[in-house]
């Protein structure tokens, strides 16, 4: 396999109360297909420090997939949904021209293992209404010696039910010892990230990845081999290449910075676009554009 795959790391950055290890977007890498953002939240004791969760804050021009292993989070939002994730389950929020949200612990205790994806809304798609949608039950299929939830798109011709605007695939590999082979689209690029355990990548110079790094596989690859020693965890993600370059800050995916401007001074104002909600956990103010306004 080369179709210019690479290994790149994950850094680590703070969500709420949380310390979460950010593999997408990478600096030199800012999508792979249509996703833009993979959090890599946990495995972390909840109540082991300040309550697990993020407060009311706002996106556009994208859609959340919340993923959890382990572990409960109650999804809020200004449509009205009220939703509690658990394992095996896919939370999908589509931002459009724009959304208010909150995640909030729940009584349950244990571990918080869990991933959040964004995936960059197109331009037809992105200007449209928000929506929530909760996916209790997902497709399982068994592959070599994986057992994969399909989270979008489709794998092994099985296809979640999440509605997406682009050709895109996101699995959940857990992985038990040996080789286990998944069939990838040729038309999209991929990338693994590893949220437990090491998983060797035949064919990327056989490379072992661990948490904390994102494996590029590159575009037009039609399978990849994957093979661990123990039980192993990962999550991978694959999309045609995406339409345009997309502008990112804090919460907000655009193509220029004149809209993430008006879109921070819209959450400043609490502007009708973002609609209202209230939770325990505060609101969340916008930080200070990291370059001039006005432009
Ligand atoms: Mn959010």
């Amino acid at each position: 396999m080369d179709h210019g795959s690479e290994i790149l790391p994950a850094r680590t950055s703070n969500v709420g109360s949380m310390t979460v290890r950010r593999a997408l977007p990478q600096r030199t890498r800012r999508t792979v297909g249509a996703w833009c953002f993979v959090d890599h939240m946990g495995p972390v004791a909840i109540g082991s420090t300040a309550p697990a969760g993020v407060g009311v804050h706002p996106h556009i021009g994208l859609q959340t997939v919340t993923w959890l292993r382990a572990g409960e989070l109650l999804h809020r939002d200004s449509l009205g949904s009220e939703q509690v994730i658990r394992p095996g389950q896919v939370n999908l929020m589509t931002a459009g021209r724009g959304v208010a949200h909150a995640e909030e612990p729940t009584a349950s205790r244990g571990d918080l293992h869990g991933v959040q994806f964004w995936i960059a809304q197109p331009e037809h798609a992105r200007h449209g209404a928000p929506a929530f949608a909760h996916h209790a039950a997902l497709p399982v299929v068994t592959l070599g010696h994986a057992e994969v939830t399909v989270l979008a798109g489709t794998c092994a011709g099985v296809r979640a039910p999440a509605e997406v605007a682009t050709e895109l695939v996101g699995i959940d590999l857990a992985l038990r010892r040996g080789t286990t082979v998944v069939p990838l689209d040729e038309r999209f690029e991929h990338a693994l990230v590893v949220l437990e355990g090491a998983v060797r990548v035949r064919g990327l110079d056989d490379a072992v990845i661990t948490p904390g790094r994102l494996a590029y596989l590159g575009l037009g690859a039609a399978e990849v081999a994957l093979e661990v020693g123990e039980d192993a965890a990962a999550v991978l993600v694959g999309g045609v290449p995406f339409e345009a370059p997309v502008t990112m800050w804090w919460n907000f995916v655009g193509r220029t910075r004149p809209e993430i401007e008006t879109a921070r001074a819209d959450w400043a104002a609490a502007a009708p676009r973002f609609g209202a909600l209230v939770s325990p956990l505060g609101r969340i103010d916008a930080p200070e554009l990291p370059w001039a306004s006005g432009r």
